[in-house]
Order: C-alpha cells, then sequence, then structure tokens
C-alpha cells in the first residue's frame, strides 16, 4: 500500500484550492479530490464582485486581503478593479447606508460618501432618484468561470495531486489516520481537510459531527452585450442588487436572491417570483437596462452558519479533522481565508483569527 498523504482537501472549490498550495508550501503532501470538477460549485458560478461595501464588518479586514491576492492575480481570474458606488433612493435606505458604510469605513475599509452629483458625473445612466451614495476605489470584480482553470494550472505547477469526478463517499478513521471511499478508489490520508461548501453537512456527518450549515441558492443573471451603461460596481444600500458591466458589454445581476433546490439534488432552480424583483431592481437603478435582454439566470449553492461566520479551524472531537466554509463573500475572501487555514494545519499562528467550528452557535447568536 502506498504512503498515505499527509491530507485529504476534500472539495476544489477557492477554500480548498488555496488550502491545498498552502499546506504544500509548508512542506505537506496532500491530495484534492473533487465530486465534480474544480471550481464547479459556488467558487464557479458566483457573481465575482469584490465589494468592501457588502462585507460583514468584522470580516473586512479578511477581505482587504483578499482583495490584494484577487489583484495579484489579474488577468489569469479576469480582475477589474474598477471601484464601486452602493446607492440609496429613499431616506430610510440613506440612513442604512450611512450606518453600514461607517462601521466598515471605520475598520478599515477606504469607503467614503460622495455627493449625488459626484455620482451623476461618474455614473449618468443611474438613477435620478439616488438619493445618497457611498465610493470605494478598491472594488471590483474577477471572472468566476475561470476559478476552476486557475487552481487546475497552480496545483499542477505546485505538483499536488488532484482528483476530479472522485465524489469521497465514505471517510473512516485508521490507524494512519483516514481512509476515504471515493468513486476513484480508496485514499489515505493521516489528516482530513472538509471544504466542501454547500455539501459540508453531509460531509462532516461521515465523520460522525453534524455541522449546522444550511445552503443558501443564490441566483445570478447575465444580459446580453449593451453599449457601455456602467463603469463601476454598482450595488444597493440592502446589498440585494450587485451589477457590474463586463469588457464584452453583458451585466452581471445578482444580490443573493434566492432560487429552489438542495445541493443533494444537484442543480438549484431559479424561480420567478425572485428573478423578476431582482432585475425590476437592476432596472430601476439603471433604467437603460430595460433595453437589455437577459441572456441566462443561473443558481449556485452557497453554505451558510447560523451565526452567518464562517467555519475555520479543527472539526470539534475528531483529532487531525478540519473544517473550512461558510464564508460570507467567501469568493473574496477565500484565497486569503484558505491561506489562514493551510497555516493553523502546518501548526503555525494564523495571521488572523480563525472561526472556532465547535462554538456555540446559541450564545454567538444571543
Ligand atoms: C450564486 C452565488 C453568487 C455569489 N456571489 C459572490 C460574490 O459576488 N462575491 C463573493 O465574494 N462571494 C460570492 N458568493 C460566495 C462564494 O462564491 C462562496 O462563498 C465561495 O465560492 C465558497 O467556496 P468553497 O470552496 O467553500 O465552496 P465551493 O466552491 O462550493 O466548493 C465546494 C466543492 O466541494 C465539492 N464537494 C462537495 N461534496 C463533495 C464530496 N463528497 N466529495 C468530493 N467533493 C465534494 C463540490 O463539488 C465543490 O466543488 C456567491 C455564491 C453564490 C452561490
Amino acid at each position: 500500500m502506498s504512503e498515505p498523504y499527509d491530507i485529504a482537501v476534500i472539495g476544489g472549490g477557492i477554500m480548498g484550492c488555496g488550502a491545498a498550495l498552502r499546506v504544500a508550501q509548508g512542506g505537506m503532501r496532500p491530495i484534492l479530490l473533487d465530486m465534480g470538477d474544480l471550481g464547479q460549485g459556488a467558487s464557479g458560478v458566483n457573481a465575482g464582485t469584490l465589494s468592501l461595501q457588502i462585507k460583514r464588518v468584522s470580516l473586512i479586514p479578511y477581505a482587504l486581503r483578499g482583495h490584494r491576492m484577487w489583484e495579484q492575480m489579474g488577468d489569469a481570474v479576469g480582475f477589474h478593479k474598477t471601484g464601486g458606488f452602493t446607492v440609496a433612493f429613499t431616506p430610510r435606505e440613506a440612513e442604512l447606508l450611512l450606518e453600514r458604510q461607517t462601521l466598515k469605513a471605520a475598520a478599515g475599509a477606504p469607503i467614503e460618501f460622495i455627493s449625488v452629483e459626484a455620482l451623476r458625473k461618474a455614473e449618468p445612466n443611474l438613477s435620478q432618484k439616488v438619493q445618497a451614495a457611498s465610493f470605494c476605489a478598491e472594488d471590483g470584480y474577477a471572472n468566476a468561470s475561470l476559478t476552476g482553470q486557475y487552481y487546475r494550472a497552480r496545483l499542477g505547477a505546485a505538483g499536488i495531486p488532484y482528483r476530479e469526478r472522485c465524489a469521497v463517499t465514505q471517510i473512516t478513521r485508521s490507524a494512519h489516520g483516514f481512509t476515504l471511499q471515493t468513486e476513484g478508489g480508496i485514499v489515505s490520508a493521516t489528516r482530513v481537510l472538509l471544504a466542501a461548501g454547500g455539501w459540508l453537512r453531509p460531509l462532516a456527518r461521515m465523520l460522525g459531527v453534524d455541522l449546522p450549515v444550511a445552503a443558501r441558492i443564490n441566483t445570478v443573471s447575465v444580459t446580453e452585450r449593451m453599449p457601455t451603461i456602467m463603469s463601476h460596481v454598482i450595488g444597493h444600500a440592502t446589498g440585494l442588487l450587485t451589477m457590474k458591466q463586463k469588457t464584452n458589454g453583458t451585466v452581471l445581476i445578482g444580490g443573493g436572491w434566492q432560487g429552489r433546490g438542495t445541493p443533494q439534488t444537484g442543480r438549484g432552480e431559479v424561480t420567478a417570483e425572485s428573478l423578476s424583483p431582482n432585475l425590476a431592481l437592476a432596472q430601476f437603478a439603471v433604467p437603460a437596462l430595460k433595453d437589455a435582454r437577459v441572456l441566462r439566470s443561473w443558481t449556485g449553492f452557497e453554505a451558510n452558519t447560523p451565526d452567518f461566520y464562517p467555519l475555520a479551524g479543527a472539526l470539534a472531537g475528531v483529532p487531525d479533522a478540519f473544517v473550512l466554509g461558510c464564508v460570507r463573500g467567501g469568493y473574496t475572501i477565500g484565497p486569503y481565508i484558505s491561506e489562514l487555514m493551510g497555516d493553523f494545519i502546518l501548526g503555525r499562528d494564523p495571521e488572523l483569527p480563525l472561526f472556532d467550528p465547535g462554538r456555540d452557535f446559541e450564545k454567538a447568536l444571543t
């Protein structure tokens, strides 16, 4: 029997790929397994928004470092730093904007409030109904559909074996650590990292742990090519809209509107009840969008915990097992938090604190 790997990383999204790269840099011999293709999950189908303005306040330090990493990845991931505006249409939304962005600025995000006149100059196609706006020069986007090919190249260059279409169906503890039954045969490893996104719960159950993970079914839409109608990332004070126009003229519209389905059944379903208000809000913000045809809408599964903070650390009660996932804005933060996770597995002190997967969620909510 061949030597067990130092760690089996289960899940080839941003979290799993980033952590595998980090532990390999630190001298470990990892193997990465995905039930589909690398980046086929949330990491490859998300809206690609890299906006500090839509991050939770306490995740801002992680997002700032994530932004820097995306910038370094550059063209290989379709990175564009456009700057971003977040807009409010009513006094209540303006209050919300002030309250939220002030806290984020205090946490280190370079967010400023700008006048409606300055906004109109920068984005003349935005609705005349905007009452207040904030701006962050660091905001931008990358192309999520490049995630798989990007990490495939990096894992290959680092000499890290990865197996695609190789679902892990059972995990048992053994003398040397863990024995994984997979669709491609048995894999043995001293440690395991569960990085299976919306599929974390069934995976952790294989080790007898019930993680409180639920999946959200986010919807994203893309329009046909349009003449230039916006040049920054545009968001709404409630967080229910993000938009950007790609260099090819298409406009990507998201905002966390919910479709239907479960990760277990594979694909989610776009519903008219959530698509219509999402597109209506987009059109309200940029009226020129009324001339655009939506070419495609799709869903992806985003994992969530009851307190909406990540799971990143040791899996309680199972020595040498680790978990990483459920990061709000996980596309932005993923490259950075996966390095922190790798450091933790290597026995190093992470630069910023991780998020104990064994915490008391009831207590965290009170
Ligand atoms: C539609 C949508 C839009 C989003 N928009 C944004 C955005 O604009 N900006 C932002 O910052 N964040 C966004 N997010 C969040 C972000 O995409 C996620 O937080 C992040 O990609 C999660 O990465 P992950 O590696 O944890 O999970 P995933 O990318 O889902 O990876 C998990 C992997 O595990 C594999 N897997 C599962 N079970 C098994 C098994 N048993 N055996 C082997 N492999 C398994 C899956 O095939 C999958 O590839 C969005 C999410 C969605 C769904």
